[in-house]
């Protein structure tokens, strides 16, 4: 074997050594770099990782799904800089689309929602649509992982050119989590796809939530042992416009029709959630694909209704508005509550309130008072709306 020849070692010595510092320094001292310029260097170099504008918007309009996937990464960041990129581009798209329809799939862990939609899906691209999977999951962000939208759930719809699955953002809270998901939803519109499914698990606050991002939601419950009217609060029927009991086959079959009735019976009393709409009761199988047709002639037949009669249009306005004013709300209050004079402040106001020294109404006007004399420090100019 050939004897590997020793390296000469070449002592290395910095490039700098205070006066008298001898050999004991091992460090190589570099230049200093002021933290403006990194700052720049940083902002430079992702810059560079991103396509322009242009290429977005040519790109999204050509379905190019990775591009697509990217903007949505941009509208759903905290970092203000991609998020603003990602509303210019939502921007220049045109966010309108009158022809799209929004539907919510909500139903508890295991009604069998994943094995619905990829069933629907599947129908819908074969009918020529373009459709578009969108998971809301606020529990995701306490987990730490989603339990909906994945997509190895749905499989084969996945493998759809015209297909787009997208699994919930993170957002800490629910407002950050619809946040984002109305501004995918645009997106998605503006990429041509004119089917858009949002999965939601059944857990309290979130089907309100959205309820108010869709046009049409579907409740997706499966039979239980004859008590799943107790299990199912009113509150979720009550914005439901179609209630389907799945898994309506083999031994179960007799189980769902019972299931039918009985929430056809407990629906004879509730106000319909969509102006004009007949809410309604249906049976399905969704591992065989039984009733998923049906559904969708019922969703088409509330979509041409709607249009008819302007209720869908009307509803998407109210919607549109009704979240600039939950978006103004949910930024006073934060600023409200982290603003340093109010944090300060707040302690002692509240035991003034809780030992009866002081009125509510008093206290909240002193911290109304303290709050927007040191905000408007920091407006020095009148907004030009
Ligand atoms: P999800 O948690 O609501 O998304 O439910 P999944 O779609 O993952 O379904 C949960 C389980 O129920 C799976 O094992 C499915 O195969 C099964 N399942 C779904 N739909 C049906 C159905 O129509 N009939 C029967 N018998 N099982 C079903």
């Amino acid at each position: 074997m050939k004897k590997r020849e020793k390296k000469e070692k070449i002592p290395r010595f910095p490039d700098w050594v205070p006066d008298g510092g001898g050999d004991a320094f091992t460090t190589r001292v570099l230049k200093g770099k002021r933290i403006a310029d990194v700052k720049k260097e940083r902002e430079n170099f992702e810059k560079k990782n991103f396509p322009s504008k242009n290429d977005f918007i040519k790109g999204i309009r050509e379905n190019n799904k990775t591009l697509l996937s990217k903007a949505i990464t941009l509208v759903e960041s905290n970092n203000e800089k991609y998020y603003s990129f990602g509303r210019e581009i939502l921007e220049e798209l045109g966010f309108y689309n009158e022809g799209s329809i929004r539907i919510a799939i909500s139903g508890p862990p295991g009604a069998g929602k994943s094995t619905f939609i990829e069933k629907l899906g599947m129908f819908l691209i074969r009918s020529g649509h373009k459709v578009a999977v969108l998971a809301v999951d606020p529990s995701s962000t306490l987990s730490k992982g989603s339990i909906l939208g994945d997509k190895t759930r749905m499989e084969e719809l996945a493998r759809e050119k015209n297909c787009f699955i997208r699994p919930s953002p993170s957002g800490g809270n629910l407002g950050g989590v619809t946040r984002k998901s109305r501004e995918t939803i645009m997106l998605l519109e503006a990429a041509g796809y004119d089917v858009i499914l949002i999965e939601t698990v059944g857990v309290g606050q979130s089907e309100t939530a959205v309820r108010w991002m869709v046009d049409f939601f579907l409740l997706l419950l499966y039979p239980g042992g004859g008590d799943e009217l107790q299990g199912v609060k009113r509150g979720i029927m009550e914005i439901a416009d179609i209630i389907v009991i799945n898994k309506a086959d083999g031994n179960n079959r007799k189980k769902a029709e019972q299931a039918k009735r009985n929430f056809e019976n407990a629906l004879h009393y509730l106000l319909p959630f969509t102006k004009g709409w007949k809410r309604k009761v249906l049976l399905a199988s969704a591992v065989n694909g039984e009733g998923v047709e049906n559904i969708w002639e019922i969703i088409e037949y509330f979509k041409n209704q709607g249009r008819k009669s302007g209720e869908l249009l009307r509803f998407r306005k109210e919607q549109s508005f009704k979240w600039t004013i939950e978006l103004i709300e949910n930024f006073l209050k934060e600023s409200f509550f982290s603003n340093e004079k109010i944090e300060k402040f707040l302690p002692g106001i509240k035991d003034k309130v809780r030992s009866g020294k002081m009125l509510p109404t008093t206290a909240a006007e002193k911290l109304l008072s303290v709050f927007f004399s040191d905000y408007n420090k920091f407006v020095d100019r009148e907004s030009s709306i």
